[in-house]
């Protein structure tokens, strides 16, 4: 016999504890859990207050419950959340042409996702291959330490080994080369090669930019090949470097564009943009989600792309882009026995720690977290900072604070 759902479960407290009670153990979140969000401010269970310079992995990048995000959402949940794809939507409509009059691409296809967009990136890029070259030229190359998901075949495509062990047989057929190398990408990718995949700016794997001439030839090489090249900016997009897509900046243009995580500021929704040329290859019933692009997801990144993608709001981002920078360059010349440097681009920077401080970005984000502020690793080696778009000065100056205040703490205690 079932037992009865009990009804208080809809108010009876819970904890941290709870978590390892009955969540599947992926995650170590923190000890205190955030209930209530501001722009940049959180707030605790104990009312304790924190300053975020994680927007949620680059997510929240307009902030926690941003008016304007909230003001769409609500009217959209009072009008229409759900058709299926039987049926398109006024939303998705308005979207997919604002995104295409804002990219290189003509043609979108919406999901819910980072690594749902990349995987209907690489599914588009083998199916190409397979209809204009044939079976043969099936193979894809992506970079070691990069992160492109958590499915199996995007985590085999993602160059990190320790997300893939256990997991064997892994899709075969794709290959590494060293980021920032041209000649180890140079010797992988020849006329067997469908697609190749990086990120103009490696988040999880350390926050490494991209070298210029590193994406231009790997740019060089598709289009000598005839592979596709899949810019995966599911991290770096919508904003968070200063232009509306990274690949902007450098003036490098892929086939593929996908994007996830600010596009909807923390409601679920991936895209993947491409040529007109290419969309083509997923005709009627080649790919599809429940999901992808319904009226609710659909409405926010509109707003999301729409409040984003001005040009007073982007040159504000590089103003305070430059701020962040020149604070923790600062910072990192005054704690020369902690950090080594400062890289990054935009709002998404990383703080290298030294070889005696090895292994010990958790300890700093602990320590922080202890002073009120959030931050982000990116590996054991790494802080990152991600704060929400629309930091403020006092707010770099805040982190700037808490963060000496915490290195001081832990200096003291060693
Ligand atoms: C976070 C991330 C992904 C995966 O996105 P999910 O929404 O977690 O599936 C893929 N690529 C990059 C570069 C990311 O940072």
């Amino acid at each position: 016999m079932n037992a009865k759902l009990d009804t208080t479960v809809t108010t009876r407290p819970v904890t941290r504890q709870t978590f390892d009670e009955v969540l599947v153990p992926t995650y170590a979140p923190a000890a205190m859990v955030p209930v209530r969000g501001s722009g940049l401010d959180l707030w605790d269970q104990n009312g304790k207050h924190y300053l975020d310079f994680t927007s949620g992995i680059a997510v929240a990048s307009l902030g926690h419950c941003n008016p304007a995000v909230v003001e769409a959402l609500t009217r959209q949940a009072n009008t229409l959340w759900h058709l299926g794809n039987g049926y398109t939507n006024e939303p998705v409509l308005r979207l997919a042409t604002a995104l295409t009059e804002a990219t290189f691409a003509d043609r979108a296809f919406f999901c819910n996702s980072g690594a749902e967009a990349n995987e209907a990136a690489l599914k588009l890029a083998r199916k190409y291959a397979h209809t204009k070259f044939g079976a043969h030229k099936s193979r894809i190359v992506s970079c070691y330490q990069s992160f492109h998901g958590r499915t199996l075949f995007t985590v085999s495509v993602g160059g990190q080994s320790k997300y893939t062990e256990g997991f064997e047989p892994l899709p075969p057929a794709i290959e590494h080369v060293t980021y920032n190398d041209i000649e180890s990408a140079r010797a992988a990718i020849g006329d067997d090669v469908c697609a190749v995949i990086v990120e103009p700016l490696q988040g999880e794997g350390g926050v490494v930019p991209g070298d210029k001439a590193f994406l231009q030839e790997l740019r060089d090489l598709c289009t000598k090949t005839g592979a596709l090249l899949i810019f995966d900016e599911v991290q770096s997009g919508m904003g968070r470097t200063g232009d509306l897509f990274h690949y902007m900046t450098y003036g490098i243009t892929p086939d593929i564009l996908t994007a996830a995580k600010a596009l909807g500021n923390g409601y679920p929704i991936g895209a993947m943009l491409t040529t007109d040329e290419l969309a083509k290859t997923l005709g009627v019933g080649t790919h599809g989600t429940t999901y992808g692009g319904n009226p609710l997801a659909a409405t926010v990144a509109l707003t999301v792309l729409d409040t984003i993608n001005q040009p007073a709001f982007l040159a504000r981002v590089k103003e305070a882009s430059a701020k962040l920078r020149s604070t923790m360059e600062k910072l990192v010349a005054d704690y020369s026995q902690v950090f080594t440097l400062v890289r990054g681009a935009g709002l998404l920077l990383g703080l290298v720690v030294t070889d005696a401080w090895k292994g010990r970005s958790k300890d700093i984000q602990r320590a922080a977290e202890a002073n009120g502020l959030m931050v982000l690793i990116a590996g054991m080696d790494v802080v990152r900072l991600a704060p929400a778009l629309i930091v403020t000065d006092a707010q770099i100056a805040e982190v700037d604070r808490i963060l000496r205040l915490s290195l001081d703490g832990m200096i003291k205690a060693a």
